[in-house]
């Protein structure tokens, strides 16, 4: 690790005892807000913990992450497309209870949200014997990172990195101010992303194998162009992990 980096990984690591200090994250589960009998590094009570809706319970598309229920190790669309990642993974499924504490996370200013559900996310990194040699994240453009204050993938980055023990890189630019995705279908999706991300150093990319960090994965749209844009600068796979994976809109056009 270069001395840049593990300046980079020792003020995260400091930023996040900040954190800590003004958010007890130990004291109250993260989803119930009941008090935790359990200290733990999910800050999930019992409860809560074993209700979650855990993808690794199911059977997944070996390269895009999504649930399937054929003896066919792919799913239909990837079969079609193959992705220019090699594999996606999500901790969880985009359900009610998880769609409220990305909510939380992303809009209501709750940064200390982003240890606890990294360490859901880093399980699932082991679980599938991802090896890295540094995390990147989907970028916002500036006037979007300037409003919200916060990039929320930027914060789950920086949480993996203490726990996986791998540099966060600054390699990835949003210079296209796009439309929100939600309403969008998927070719939709596609021709509104175009030339919308930048790299700025391709040396830093040669022969690397990249953990992409986002927080939903949806179509899958956003990681898919920039892991294209990865592997033409040079990087030799694109591993991309998320906090959830909303499925069932994986099909809606
Ligand atoms: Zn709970
Ligand atoms: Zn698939």
């Amino acid at each position: 690790m270069s001395l840049k980096n593990s300046f980079k990984n020792i003020s995260n690591k400091i930023n996040n005892k900040i954190l800590d200090l003004f958010y007890p994250t130990d004291i109250k589960c993260i989803f119930c807000g009941n008090e935790l009998l359990i200290k733990n590094r999910y800050c999930t009570c019992g409860k809560c913990f074993a209700k979650l809706p855990y993808l690794e319970k199911l059977q997944v598309c070996e390269f895009c992450g999504t649930p399937i229920d054929d003896i066919a190790p792919i799913c239909g669309f990837c079969f079609e497309n193959k992705p220019a990642f090699l594999k996606a993974r999500a901790s969880f499924e985009y359900n009610e209870k998880i769609k409220y504490i990305v909510n939380r996370f992303k809009y209501n200013d709750e940064k200390f949200l982003a240890k606890p559900l990294a360490e859901f996310m880093a399980d699932e990194y082991f679980r599938n014997n991802f090896e890295c040699d540094f995390i990147l994240y989907t970028p916002l453009t500036l006037e979007k990172f300037q409003k919200r204050g916060y990039n929320q993938s930027e914060l789950l980055a920086n949480s993996l990195s203490q726990i996986l023990d791998l540099p966060v890189k600054q390699n990835v630019h949003k210079i296209k101010n796009t439309l929100t995705q939600t309403n969008l279908n998927r070719e939709e999706r596609k021709i509104n992303l175009e030339k919308a991300f930048k790299i700025l150093k391709k040396k830093e990319l040669r022969d690397k194998n990249i953990l992409l960090v986002d927080d939903v994965f949806t179509t899958g749209a956003t990681v898919q162009e920039i892991s294209k844009l990865l592997l033409n600068s040079g990087a030799k796979a694109i591993y991309v992990l998320t906090l959830a994976h909303t499925y069932f809109y994986k099909y809606k056009d």
